[in-house]
């Protein structure tokens, strides 16, 4: 068992219960909601658009300021603080992650606030937030699903109180998910949800030499930093998306949070015609060729082959080198079109075994080039080389994920069972710079606030700090909050222009 010396000090309310313990806790186990494909009609829509403005009152629309953001988020801060336990020594297991770390996690680190602003979009709770399911993996590995909260202190309350190992962020219902069993069937449906993606190793096991099962190491999480770049600027160029969350999911891979309005009004129809436009790289180890595309190319592949032909050579010849012996080779012959240069190239390669990748990738254009084959077409073996730079480096998605209005993805910030690592936020425009191995674990975080508290007990300003300015989570935490900032603002500004193009009609 870790040893704490000193033990954070525990309100009543956590004092309560622990989830194992607890009877007032309703334990719901029940299997994940099978899709709704049910299309959000521009009724339903507009009559969401009519609950987020006949909030509860606080905020006029019309007098609504940045000021007014500000004075809203500083009585919130002052709400949160007092909940705050003082800042005391904490002697960290050196474990990946427990119940204890978990709980001082909860309690000091993570944004809470950020978080409510995220999913909410407004400085005070509207359904956004107070109809969304949250579901709570407890440390007894009870799934409870079907959570929502008034207020983001209520919930952070509830997440100390539960201390689950982890919880996902549903869609927002028409009703509170609490009431669904005692709200009509029909009046209890999902509405609206981040558009999101995800992109996970396991894709890429039979391609990847570097690392297999859990392991990752900088070689393959190039893998995931091409997958970045290449559907952020589809999601921006083609679809007109602004607002996209990139989260690190704490082991081997990343999830893409597509926050615009417009996405998470997306009904499964939508969902899975983003996802199939996507998705190009189509079956298992046993396909033989899983990319077949009609030329000429959509100008949106071709994008993508420009971004991936710049890691081609390092990451995959390279880094990988996939082709490097024999029966490896074989897998890249059967992608080529012409059975003569095939020949010729088994020859060469034969001649002189364990060539590296880049090499016999230079090969075939060389061989090509000097007329060993007289049915060759040079347009068709460039097409088919193409088509291996998607099959080895386009991004592999877990297309079901988006394809689902009601599907549950893990948050933001939550820590990873297995690693101890912080689902941290990556900065789309420099996702090369993102290092998983770089990423601070639970047990890290909590040994830098001693660390700093101890080398700073003389100096007065570390009382104002807030814990995760003391630590290496702060970067991270910054980061969600200007993306949040950012939401909100637009947010705002949309609804501001909507209430004076309402009241411009009524004065017409
Ligand atoms: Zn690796």
């Amino acid at each position: 068992m870790p040893h704490f010396e000193g033990d954070i000090e525990k309100g009543p309310m956590e004092q309560a219960s622990s989830p194992q313990s607890s009877s007032s806790v309703v334990h719901e186990l029940e299997p994940a909601v099978a899709a709704e494909s049910s299309a959000i009609t521009a009724q339903r829509l507009s009559h969401l658009n009519e609950m987020f403005d006949n909030d509860d009152g606080q905020f006029g629309l019309d007098d609504f300021t940045e000021d007014e953001i500000q004075a809203a988020t500083a009585i919130a801060e002052t709400a949160q603080s007092v909940n705050i336990p003082p800042p005391r020594a904490i002697q960290s297991s050196g474990q990946q992650t427990t119940p204890e770390l978990m709980e001082i996690f909860y309690q000091r680190l993570f944004p809470f606030k950020d978080l409510f602003q995220w999913l909410n979009h407004f400085p005070s709770p509207t359904p956004s937030f107070t109809n969304r399911e949250i579901a709570f993996t407890l440390q007894n590995d009870v799934y409870l699903r079907y959570q929502s909260f008034p207020t983001y202190d209520a919930m952070r309350k509830e997440v100390i109180r539960l201390n689950p190992s982890r919880f996902e962020i549903g869609p927002v219902y028409s009703a509170n998910p609490r009431d669904r069993k005692i709200v009509r069937k029909t009046a209890f449906r999902p509405l609206e949800k981040e558009l999101v993606f995800d992109i996970d190793m396991t894709d890429y096991d039979e391609i990847r030499t570097c690392c297999s099962g859990a392991k990752i190491c900088n070689k393959c999480w190039n893998f995931i930093t091409v997958a970045i770049k290449v559907l952020d600027v589809a999601l921006r160029e083609d679809f007109g998306f602004k607002h996209i969350l990139w989260v690190y999911s704490g082991r081997r891979g990343a999830h893409a949070w597509v926050c615009d309005k417009r996405a998470r009004g997306m009904d499964d129809t939508k969902r899975r015609a983003v996802a199939s436009y996507l998705e190009l790289v189509r079956g298992g180890a046993q396909t033989t060729k899983k990319v077949n595309l009609k030329r000429p190319l959509h100008p949106s592949i071709t994008r993508s082959l420009n971004i991936l032909r710049d890691s081609f050579s390092s990451a995959i010849l390279v880094d990988q080198d996939p082709w490097k012996g024999p029966e490896d080779a074989e897998k890249l012959l059967k992608l080529l079109p012409d059975k003569m240069l095939n020949q010729e190239l088994k020859k060469t390669w034969e001649a002189l075994p364990d060539q590296s990748s880049t090499s016999k990738w230079a090969c075939i254009d060389r061989l090509a080039q000097q007329g060993v084959s007289k049915s060759l077409d040079a347009r068709e073996l460039m097409e088919a080389k193409q088509d291996v730079v998607l099959e080895y480096l386009y991004p592999r998605l877990d297309a079901e994920v988006s394809k689902h209005l009601n599907h549950l993805l893990k948050s933001p910030f939550c820590i990873h069972p297995g690693t101890g690592r912080v689902c941290v936020p990556i900065n789309s425009a420099r996702p090369e710079t993102f290092d998983p191995m770089d990423v601070p674990t639970v047990t890290q975080l909590i040994d830098e606030i001693d660390e700093y508290d101890a080398t700073h007990k003389a100096n007065e300003s570390s009382e104002t700090l807030a814990d995760y300015e003391k630590t290496s989570l702060k970067p991270y935490v910054d980061y969600f909050h200007r993306f949040v900032s950012d939401l909100m603002k637009e947010e705002m500004k949309e609804k501001r222009q909507r209430s004076q193009e309402n009241q411009e009609s009524l004065d017409f």
